[in-house]
């Protein structure tokens, strides 16, 4: 591809990506694709020869697009939103442009320096403590997802209990963790990646809005401790993925405090709210912690991936991480004065992900922002306030900012045919949950373009789909 072709596809490209994202809305959201259906129509080889652009174009049409679950449509309420912005998507084709990997300082020093100043901004826009800023001990780093940032923060916390052994010797002793039975299953994940394995993972048990209780986890704390182990680390979820649980963060980061335990706490979803000053009470207590994440690809128009990650004390997560080969030396690193990332992160290389986020930031402005995070919040309020006028349904936990758990007060059956009859319309999109072994509906809030009309809409037919006697069509 000449500069001049790559000039004019471009072009088509990006009229190809502003079409899509104009018409989302008609396309049904989850994908009607069989297994195997999207392979099947795939050569068994890769092409011998280029093939002109224009035969990609084709089959990404025919092919590939049928295999899409549309994220950004505006009907989307499964999971968590995974959301994009004009902005972003354009930061993240300069990056591509640049085609920069950006390991090291010295590798490219504006892709470390926009990411350290765009990460002392967003500390400043939600209001995040003090020792998150670069200009103290600790400061923000981009990770790819959540499941890195507490990964990351549990091979820290392992390293600092083990006095900086255990990059040496090994898992020597027998490290404990603690989670509530709400907690993300990245926790567990990293248990087993870190090598201390799902056992020693103890699942705190949760209160009747599914936080953490933290007398239990002072319990399990001290049975540990007399059983001979040593407990290390604490995460703590503020927005469950299952029902937007916020754990209590102080009286668990007293404990920490007073247990010499490093405190993290994984605010993936919801940690955006706190933009707005209204929504900051989630982040109640955090000033104890010890590390911190959130995903501005969750809920911060920034597209996949973006997640923030801030440590109080950057020596605990470079010790933990940091290893220089010869091939790596270079004058900037040796000075000191400078961040290398690589050392802040699982893998060496790295994207210029700081762009999209910049990109973001600067185009929406922090009231831009606001104003999108406000006006989903208040839907979730109204689509919870139908949900309680109606006698058939009931809240199943209480609405937590942009998430509505909720259910038909008939049974798992109901329910689930709920589930069945909107997925398979297309109109919507929603995902389920079990809390106290109860099915539950969860329509989570996210998308730019999410309006009341189209949660009015999902409303109506969730509904509809009750109705086994009637056709299951738009009325
Ligand atoms: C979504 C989610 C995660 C995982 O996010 P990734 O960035 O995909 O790893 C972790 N914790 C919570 C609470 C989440 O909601």
């Amino acid at each position: 591809m000449t500069p001049e072709e790559f000039r004019q596809h471009g072009h088509q490209v990006v009229d190809w990506v502003a079409d899509y994202l104009q018409a989302v809305e008609r396309f049904p959201v989850l994908s009607r694709a069989d297994p195997g259906e999207i392979r099947a129509q795939l050569p068994s080889r890769a092409p011998v020869q280029g093939e002109p652009f224009a035969a990609l174009m084709r089959d990404m049409e025919e092919i590939i697009l049928p295999g899409i679950t549309h994220w950004q449509s505006p009907n989307f309420f499964a999971f968590f939103p995974c959301n994009n912005s004009g902005p972003s998507i354009l930061g993240d084709l300069i990056s591509s442009g640049l085609g920069v990997q950006g390991m090291l300082w010295a590798t490219s020093p504006a892709c470390t320096e926009l990411e350290a100043h765009v990460l002392d901004w967003v500390v400043q826009m939600l209001q995040l403590p003090r020792h998150f800023h670069s200009d103290s001990q600790g400061g923000g780093v981009i990770q790819d997802s959540a499941s890195s940032a507490t990964l990351c923060a549990l091979l820290a916390a392992r390293e600092r209990a083990s006095g900086g052994e255990t990059n040496r010797r090994g898992v020597g002793r027998p490290l404990v963790a603690y989670t509530s039975d709400q907690a993300h299953s990245s926790v567990e994940k990293a248990m087993r990646i870190a090598g201390l394995g799902s056992q020693q993972l103890r699942r705190i048990g949760t209160d009747e809005q599914y936080a953490m209780r933290p007398e239990t986890l002072a319990d399990a704390i001290n049975r540990d401790r007399q059983a001979g182990q040593t407990p290390c680390f604490v995460a703590a979820t503020v927005g469950t993925t299952s029902s937007g649980a916020v754990d209590p963060l102080p009286s668990i980061g007293e404990i920490c405090r007073r247990e010499n335990l490093w405190f993290h706490v994984d605010a993936a979803m919801a940690g955006t709210a706190a933009v707005c000053p209204e929504y900051r009470f989630v982040h109640a207590g955090l000033e104890s912690a010890d590390s911190y994440c959130f995903n501005p690809h969750k809920w911060m128009f920034v597209n996949f991936d973006c997640d923030c990650f801030y440590v109080r004390q950057r020596d605990a997560l470079t010790q933990a991480l940091s290893i220089l080969p010869e091939y790596l030396r270079n004058a900037a690193t040796e000075s000191g004065s400078v961040i290398d990332y690589r050392d802040w992160q699982i893998p060496l290389g790295r994207r210029f992900r700081a762009l999209k986020l910049w990109f973001v930031i600067r185009s929406f402005g922090v009231e831009g922002i606001q104003r999108v995070i406000r006006r989903h919040v208040a839907l979730a309020e109204r689509f919870a306030e139908w949900v309680e006028a109606d006698s058939e349904f009931e809240l199943a936990a209480p609405r937590a900012l942009n998430l509505v758990c909720f259910r038909h007060r008939g049974g798992d059956s109901i329910n689930q045919q709920i589930l069945d009859r909107t997925e398979k319309s297309g109109a919507l999109y929603l995902t389920h949950t079990r809390l106290d072994d109860r099915l539950v509906l969860r329509l989570s809030i996210g998308q730019l373009n999410t309006e009341q009309e189209h949660v009015y809409r999902a409303w109506r037919l969730i509904q509809r789909a009750v109705r086994e006697d009637l056709p299951f069509v738009e009325g």
